[in-house]
């Protein structure tokens, strides 16, 4: 499967925000926005002038990455979120939070989505019961996440789960850390996802 093989730092930086795509070091001071928070390359320090289309197309960009996606997946998403009833914007972000790396990074189990991802597909995790190694695997409401009883040893779950209470998990999860599972109480609304993006310029951006 194709990849995005640079430093992830560059997109924080070329975004203009903390993506937080490193786990631990994202809230450290080694973090690269941090210490150099322009955009990356010999012209980053230059203020510079967005047309509309540069807005939306910042825009897409900056929730792609947060999310960790290539962009033929992403606009599979948009596809999905639009022909759904309801705000276009609002469902495609739900569609996002509802992949199982996503819940699992919300939950507390991993410190980035990125280690999310690769946890789940070796096998850590159940979805109501059943194994599921699947990052894309859409969760739904009442659905419960839990680590394997194999894996309730792996360091880097043990870690995520150590230090959950920094990061905080979302109002419409809830997590038993004693059993290492994460419920879904119900699907987020649009004001419970607190992230700044600005959804419905991507969808002007793919309505063009
Ligand atoms: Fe972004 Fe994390 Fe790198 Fe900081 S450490 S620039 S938040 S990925």
């Amino acid at each position: 499967m194709a990849r995005y093989r640079e430093s992830v730092c560059r997109l924080c930086r070329r975004e203009g925000l903390k993506l937080f795509l490193k786990g631990d070091r994202c809230y450290s001071e080694k973090c690269a926005f941090e210490r150099r928070s322009y955009a990356p390359g010999e012209h980053g320090q230059m203020r510079k002038k967005h047309s509309d289309y540069g807005v939306q197309l910042r825009a897409k960009q900056k929730l792609k990455r947060m999310y960790g996606l290539l962009e033929k997946q992403f606009r599979g998403y948009f596809e999905k979120a639009d022909r759904q009833k309801g705000i276009t914007g609002t469902n495609l972000l739900v569609f996002l939070e509802r992949r199982l790396d996503n819940m699992v990074f919300r939950m507390g189990f991993a410190n980035s989505r990125n280690e999310a991802r690769q946890l789940v597909r070796h096998n850590h995790f159940t979805v109501s019961g059943k194994p599921v190694n699947i990052p894309s695997f859409l969760v739904r409401m009442g659905d419960d996440i839990q680590v394997r009883e194999g894996s309730r040893k792996v360091e880097r779950i043990l870690d995520a789960v150590g230090t959950v209470a920094r990061r905080g998990v979302p109002p419409w999860l809830e997590l038993d850390k004693e059993n290492f599972k994460g419920t879904v109480k119900v699907l987020p609304t649009r004001d419970e996802l607190t992230m700044p993006v600005q959804e419905q310029l991507v969808v002007e951006l793919y309505s063009k």
